[in-house]
């Protein structure tokens, strides 16, 4: 079975059992607070699990993208290394939400895998949960009967917290689980030591391929736990080690899922994958074309390789690549981006979306790569001046902090400063690199750190229904709540049954207002609520106030009320936005593309793709066209629960990588010209946005540009603090007529002045020359000047040095000066002394500077210092002519 096969067969399987297919999850998490990907099939449903949303089936079945490279999950260290763990995977899963539980589970995961796969049983191991006698769970002995039905004992093994309970993070779900491994060595091995001691002991080829997780209790805060109203199902198999068994090979990249990119890459580099005499080789092929899988589809989904969070993650991976390649395949220009053309054809049908931003990517890597590519040359030079420094004083261990500067701040891997330095005979201090990252880790941990107490319950509710679209205010109940402690003070988040809070999401900043105990008329308390954020699919209302737990519980219905002037400013930046991107896309063509938006009341800022700088001709006429759309006050044509195909059909724009769900809203001004999929506040129509102006554009990234403006009172806003600032300049040059002459002429006066300037200076260094000549000391083998004198400037000692040395041989000539009160030194030794008796400019300045309290240094035939301290100017003169 190819690999197409081998996933169509699943989802057939599954669907067979009437689960609905779903598409995947973007690899980006977003609304989610605890995760930066996805990284395992259930994430995307959450929410589900947590009771704040209804799936749209009780039985789901998908292939999720996951990607392990970040907290909880992080297999990045073994990728190439072992032949199984992966960056970027396909988990394929099947759900149950309240629906079937253990028994279903566990036969159809035989069924799947020995009756469609034919995967042969003696070669299946699973495991049971043992139990727990801390946590008081109990060993699992209604999936060990389950499986006596299926397997013989023997087969069936006994796991401990660790490999069998899962939960998802400190509090929430969680349950016992049942893992399927698969034994795939040769029948000789297998002879000699049995499959069952193997599992579980990071053998490459006694591996697990499939989690079953029963979810039946609730981890609280405290650490309890307690039984879940209705149990779940939530299973996950990792696609590559599925290939890999199926297609009875003994390493994921041997499968038909690693080899296109694998042959790939033998052509580029003229090396044969497992035929390499350096074992790095082939570790560098596994790592290329695994990373290449990871960053395409992060980048795909809108992850763009960067400084911060989960773009540095994805630059980090990307280096990483690009780093093998170069150490140890020989790639010594860019490769890395090659490779993305092969996996836009191999995933054309399963992933579309890398296909269709296929250019995009691969512009986006090559300039990753060229870039890090110029690191990594600075970073060879930076390694060679401190080993060579190292050296001078008979060291050959690099401390710890220069390592870890190296990989820090010029992202120099350390693995490669310590094979480097192994090169050069060195070794690097592992020991005080570690340090300095445990250093910084303590560092970023305590700035994230935030510690919140349970949900405190206090009502029941059927999810949460937003008002937002609708109304400014509504009257609600609080049905939970929770504290939490950031680093700025403490907070409350506040859940609602209903709200007109619309919660940051899709660039567009979270309500701000405030809650009021009590109906509208009766009013009561008012609690400022600060900023409201998604987390999942809830509606978390945040609120700065102190105290307010006794208020919280007893509040009976409320009244949310949003600040209704910042959210009109909000609209009217979010309506700008859209008749932007639409005139962007008449004015610079259909390439462009959205890659990030922000937005609040002040200034919408929005990035897209787009490969050269916008020019001030184009930027006028995105910002005209914008305009008339203003003029022409269009009217809002909202729809909403529109069945995504219908939407995507009739042409509507929607963004890659952001999750939508079945039905979307569609926000519509003019279908001829703004048709876009949104789940953001408009305004009613065009008109009341008043006027949209550009205040900046610039570069982000490669391939990326950013555009700022201004709409409605703040451009007009903007307007007048420009028109204030020419009124000053008028009236400063006295109101002149044309005002941009008056400037330029300005300029011209100002240049010919300095030019006058400069001939006086220069005269005077020329007649302060002649005196100087006239005082010289004359001895037999020097002709010495030592002077205090007047220049303007510090560099007019170094050009009357060098005018003297032009006249007069054999000169030391030694100089000092106040420019502004602080005092300078220069001394100059004909060079032929220099030569002949080791005298040192650069030394002797250091030892004069020290009389005005400063520091210098230069070349041995000229140096300057320069100091705090000028009334030590004479001394140092006197002090000068002691030394020749
Ligand atoms: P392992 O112990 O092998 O790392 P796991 O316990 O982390 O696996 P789960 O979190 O249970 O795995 O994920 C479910 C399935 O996903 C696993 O059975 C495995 O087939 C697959 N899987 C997990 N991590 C990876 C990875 N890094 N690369 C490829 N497949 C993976
Ligand atoms: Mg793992």
């Amino acid at each position: 079975m190819t690999s197409h096969q081998i996933r169509q067969a699943f989802l057939d399987f599954f669907r067979s059992k009437e689960h609905l297919i779903v598409p995947s999850a973007p690899l980006v998490a977003k609304n989610d607070p605890t995760l930066m990907f996805n990284n395992s099939g259930m994430a995307q449903f959450k929410d589900f699990f947590l009771g704040n949303g209804t799936p749209p089936s009780r039985r789901i079945a998908d292939t999720q993208k996951c990607l392990r490279v970040s907290g909880k999950h992080n297999d990045l260290e073994d990728v190439g290394f072992d032949t199984y763990h992966h960056t970027m995977f396909e988990m394929l899963g099947n759900w149950s939400f309240g629906d079937y539980f253990k028994k279903e589970a566990i036969a159809w995961a035989w069924e799947l895998l020995t009756e469609v796969y034919k995967l042969p049983k003696d070669r299946l191991y699973v495991s049971v949960f043992e139990g727990d006698s801390k946590d008081g769970v109990p060993f699992d002995q209604e999936a060990w009967d389950l499986w006596k039905g299926i397997v013989g004992e023997d087969r069936i093994i006994l796991g401990n917290k660790k490999d069998n309970f899962w939960e998802m993070g400190d509090t929430g779900p969680c349950g016992p689980c049942s893992e399927i491994h698969v034994d795939l060595r040769t029948p000789a091995e297998v002879a000699e030591v049995s499959g069952k001691s193997l599992v579980n002991n990071d053998h490459p080829q006694v591996v697990e391929i499939w989690n079953l997780v029963f979810m039946q209790f609730e981890r609280k805060a405290d650490g309890s736990l307690i039984p879940l109203p209705s149990t779940h199902v939530d299973t996950g198999m990792g696609f590559e080690r599925l290939c890999m068994a199926i297609q009875q090979k003994t390493s994921n990249y041997d499968t038909d899922v690693f080899q296109n990119t694998i042959q790939v890459l033998e052509t580029l580099s003229g090396k044969k994958y497992g035929q390499n005499d350096e074992p790095f080789a082939d570790i560098a092929m596994r790592v290329i074309s695994d990373h290449i899988r990871a960053v395409s589809f992060a980048i795909t989904d809108g992850q763009l390789p960067s400084n911060v969070k989960a773009g540095y993650v994805i630059r980090r991976i990307l280096r990483r690549a690009v780093r093998y390649g170069y150490s140890y395949l020989g790639f010594q220009e860019p490769f890395f981006h090659k490779l993305v053309p092969v996996l836009a054809e191999q995933f054309k049908d399963v992933f579309t979306e890398l296909k269709d931003q296929e250019e995009f990517v691969t512009r986006v890597i090559l300039e990753e790569e060229k870039s890090f590519l110029r690191t990594l040359e600075s970073g060879l030079k930076r390694l060679d001046v401190v080993m060579s420094g190292l050296k001078e004083n008979g060291i050959n261990t690099i401390p710890g902090d220069e390592v870890f500067e190296l990989s820090d701040t010029f992202g120099f891997p350390v693995d490669l400063t310590a094979l480097i330095a192994r090169e050069k005979s060195f070794q690097i201090d592992e020991t005080g690199f570690q340090d300095a990252l445990a250093e910084q880790k303590k560092r970023s941990r305590q700035d994230a750190a935030k510690e919140a107490t349970d949900w405190i319950e206090l009502r029941e509710y059927d999810g949460v229904e937003f008002l937002g679209y609708d109304f400014e205010e509504t009257h609600s109940h609080i049905v939970k709540y929770r504290k939490v402690k950031t680093k700025t003070g403490e907070e409350y988040h506040i859940v609602l049954d209903r709200t007109p809070f619309y919660a940051e999401m899709g660039g567009q900043v979270g309500d701000t207002g405030e809650l009021v105990l009590g109906t509208k008329e009766e009013g009561g308390r008012r609690i400022a609520i600060v900023d409201t954020k998604k987390e999942n699919d809830l509606f978390v209302h945040i609120s700065r106030d102190k105290d307010l737990d006794s208020a919280l519980q007893e509040a009976g219905i409320i009244t949310a009320k949003i600040d209704i002037d910042r959210r009109n400013k909000i609209k009217s930046n979010h309506t700008a936005t859209h008749l932007m991107l639409s005139s962007m896309r008449e004015v610079l063509g259909t390439h462009v593309s959205q890659k990030g938006s922000f937005l609040n009341d002040e200034v919408l800022r929005f990035d897209f793709a787009h490969f050269s700088k916008v020019t001030d001709e184009e930027l006028k006429k995105i910002e005209d066209r914008v305009n008339e759309k203003i003029r022409e006050n269009i009217a809002l044509d909202e729809r909403r629960n529109v069945p995504i195909q219908q939407a995507l059909d009739a042409g509507a724009t929607a963004t890659f990588g952001e999750k939508y769900g079945d039905f979307v809203r569609l926000i519509i001004f003019d279908p001829k010209f703004s048709f876009e999929l949104c789940g953001g506040t408009h305004v009613p129509s065009t008109g009341e946005i008043g006027v949209f102006k550009f205040i900046s554009e610039g570069s982000v990234s490669a391939g990326v540009r950013r555009v700022e403006a201004v709409t409605g009172e703040k451009a007009l806003e903007l307007m007048r603090q420009q028109e204030e600032t020419l009124n000053k300049i008028k009236d400063l040059l006295k109101g002149p007529t044309d005002l941009v002459k008056a400037v330029e002429s300005l300029i011209e006066e100002r240049s010919s002045l300095q030019k006058k300037i400069a001939a006086l200076e220069n005269e005077k260094i020329q007649a302060l020359k002649t005196a100087l000549v006239e005082n010289m000391e004359t001895h037999s083998t020097f002709n010495l000047i030592v002077q205090k004198v007047d220049v303007p400037s510090a560099d007019s000692l170094k050009q009357l040095s060098y005018e003297l040395r032009d006249q007069i041989e054999n000169l030391i000539a030694v100089f000092g000066t106040e420019i502004s009160g602080k005092p300078q030194l220069s001394v100059f030794i004909a060079e032929n002394i220099v030569a002949e008796t080791g005298l040192n400019a650069g030394k002797i300045v250091k030892d004069l500077a020290k009389e005005i309290r400063g520091g210098g240094g230069g070349q041995p035939f000229f140096a300057t210092a320069g100091g705090s301290d000028a009334s030590g100017l004479d001394t140092a003169l006197e002090k000068a002519k002691t030394l020749f």
